[in-house]
């Protein structure tokens, strides 16, 4: 049976309970430890999951509650890198942090994200939409010291996410996202090796494949940025149009507040496009006018069908409160919009 048009879901990240991590910032340290914090991540996946369903959210994920970091606990469990010894590195050309250091070949000695993947499984009926870090946005968040090639490192990170992504659609996930906020920095390199990397991740999978590219979180670094590039944002417009030859079957951009050219969605061909309607980079709560507002304008560039609202990207940085708001105003702007189709 096919679903609703303008089926909803988030780009990624929620909040997370202040007894689990600091609110408020990126790579907030884990307040439990041991069992404690791993009974505690599940308790707070089981929360965004109530709050998605309160919302009318259609597709799930577990608003990565169970990671520091999009990126940085992935690579956490991999072998041949360094997390004592720490670099401070430029990323995304835009601001200075803390990274790993690549010291010998790397490998997945285990599953990574299996048991809690599992875990989201059984705690929803809903279709599921999983997260991982892409490979270009993988190497753009360590030091490598060891393979001395973007490139290479990518492709070797590809096999891994592969290796990784091909478990969790063994578990019936519905959608693995993978995420690439780096395709909007590195714009020669994504057409040199990073759509083939991003490929080589998402090889032989049979479940949806998606990409989210957006310009970050809601954080200073990244609002300077945007202020600094523009009236027009046309990052999109050199990637798009190679994505649309690629195998991935959805991607997401950023629409609500930006000024992204929303003509850009054509250069995506008969992709699905997830379409930003919840703007990260501030706690106030869209009304669900404005988000049928940006859904509306996105429909002269795609069909219904392949239209599924969604964040701009992760609501990490924001309090739960509006984060709880912002998934309501989503579900009911789509509403709106789908009654009006209906009608
Ligand atoms: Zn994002």
């Amino acid at each position: 049976m096919g679903h609703a048009l303008l089926q909803t879901t988030i780009a990624g990240s929620l909040p997370k309970p202040s007894w689990l991590a600091a609110p408020k910032q990126l790579w907030a340290p884990w307040l439990l430890e041991g069992e404690a914090l791993e009974e505690g991540m599940k308790d707070a996946v089981r929360l965004v999951l109530y709050d998605q369903n309160a919302a009318g959210i259609d597709i799930v994920s577990d608003g990565e509650q169970t990671r520091r970091h999009f990126v940085t606990t992935f690579i956490e469990s991999l072998e041949g890198i360094d997390f004592e010894h720490k670099r401070t590195m430029r990323i995304r050309d835009r601001y200075d942090a803390e990274v790993p250091v690549v010291v010998g070949p790397v490998s997945r000695r285990k599953p990574v994200f299996l048991e809690h993947a599992r875990f989201l499984r059984a705690e929803t009926s809903k279709r599921i939409k999983f997260t991982l870090p892409g490979p270009m946005t993988m190497v753009d968040t360590l030091f490598d010291g060891y393979y001395k090639s973007r490139e290479k490192l990518a492709g070797v990170f590809a096999d891994i996410l592969n290796a990784e992504a091909c478990e969790l659609e063994a578990l019936g996930i519905h959608i693995i996202q993978f995420d690439e906020p780096a395709f909007n920095v590195f714009m020669d390199e994504v057409r040199d090796w990073g759509i083939a990397s991003l490929e080589q991740a998402a090889a032989g999978l049979k479940c949806r494949t998606a990409t989210h590219i957006c310009y970050g979180y809601g954080i200073k670094a990244n609002i300077d940025w945007k202020n600094s590039i523009g009236s027009e944002w046309r990052q999109y417009e050199s990637t798009f149009p190679l994505l649309a030859k690629s195998t991935i079957d959805q991607i997401s951009l950023e629409c609500a507040n930006s000024k992204v050219p929303l003509e850009l969605i054509s250069l995506l061909g008969g992709k699905d496009i997830m379409v930003g309607a919840i703007d990260v980079t501030t706690e106030q709560v869209e009304t669900p006018e404005q988000v049928a507002k940006v859904i509306r304008a996105a429909m002269k560039y795609v069909a219904p069908e392949k239209l599924y609202p969604c964040t701009n990207c992760g609501l990490v940085p924001l309090s739960r409160e509006a984060a709880r708001g912002k998934l309501r105003a989503l579900a009911a702007g789509a509403a709106i919009v789908r009654k009006e189709l209906a009608g």
